[in-house]
């Protein structure tokens, strides 16, 4: 593991445009589960039921009282780990431009990194259903549940559900730096969402070098990256930053 992390900082340091993609696996280490895999969501809840548009369309209040209310307890408690640090450390070093994140949970931003695709969108805003008030997440007023405008209608959170389009803008200035990158981090994400996972194939296919830092092999591993950095994505991030760091 050593040399891949020495090898991993060697590419860092002599890459033009680094970009990231990063998953509910990054911040795993701030306490915030990931869908899939061991300690995930889904051995408790069943995706289509809660996190699908039309389950949600269905049945809001069920939707904010199992899925929703819970996101909002944990996100509002969570802090960038050593990942997200290690990010915005190479940002402010000139080594990485661009972060694609799978993610809602707003921690590359307050981890200092200024530019991130929210691919999936985000969790920090609430917008009407009818009249498209925002309103911030952490002021909703969770005495009555869907939590309601003040024109009445329902609020629904800034990111995606399942069987929604991912916002346009973000979809292709994702593909465009994918496609321009000549590095490309891939953290903590199982690569099994469409299209976010396509991502890292695109940039293969451009002739950029792939690197995967996660515990688990993914769909990715062996044939789309280079090679797999196994761990936590926080530990190694760190260790990638101080090698990177001694090689400046
Ligand atoms: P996923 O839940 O499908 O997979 C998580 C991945 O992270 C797995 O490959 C797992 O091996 C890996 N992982 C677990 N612990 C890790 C660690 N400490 N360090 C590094 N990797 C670790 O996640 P996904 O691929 O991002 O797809 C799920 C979807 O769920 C995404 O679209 C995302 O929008 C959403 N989601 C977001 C959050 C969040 O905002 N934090 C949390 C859960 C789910
Ligand atoms: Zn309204």
């Amino acid at each position: 593991m050593d040399d891949l992390i020495k090898r991993a900082a060697q590419e860092l340091a002599e890459a033009k445009h680094a970009a990231a993609l990063t998953g509910a696996g990054i911040s795993v280490e701030s306490n915030i589960p990931p869908f899939r895999g061991k300690g995930g969501l889904w051995e408790k809840i069943d995706p289509m039921e809660y996190a699908h548009i039309d389950a949600f369309m269905r049945d809001p209040a069920k939707v904010w009282n199992v899925l929703i209310k819970g996101m909002k307890n944990i996100i509002a408690q969570a802090q960038p780990n050593d990942a997200h640090m290690g990010l915005a450390r190479l940002e402010a070093l000139g080594r990485l431009k661009t972060v694609i994140t799978q993610n809602i949970d707003g921690l590359h931003q307050a981890a200092g990194s200024t530019d991130v695709i929210e691919f999936h969108g985000n969790f920090a805003w609430q917008r009407c259903m009818d009249c498209d008030a925002r309103i911030e997440t952490v002021k909703v007023d969770m005495s009555r549940v869907p939590p309601l405008c003040e024109c009445g209608g329902i609020y629904r959170p800034e990111c995606i559900f399942f069987g929604e389009i991912i916002p346009p803008q973000h979809l292709s200035r994702s593909q465009f730096v994918a496609s321009q990158c000549d590095l490309m981090l891939v953290i903590g994400t199982s690569a099994t969402v469409q299209p976010a996972s396509y991502i890292p194939v695109i940039s293969k296919e451009s002739g950029a070098r792939v690197i995967e830092i996660n515990p688990e092999r993914t769909p990715l591993t062996g044939s789309v990256s280079d090679y797999l950095i196994m761990g936590k994505a926080g530990e190694i991030t760190r260790l990638i930053v101080e090698a990177l760091e001694r090689l400046l």
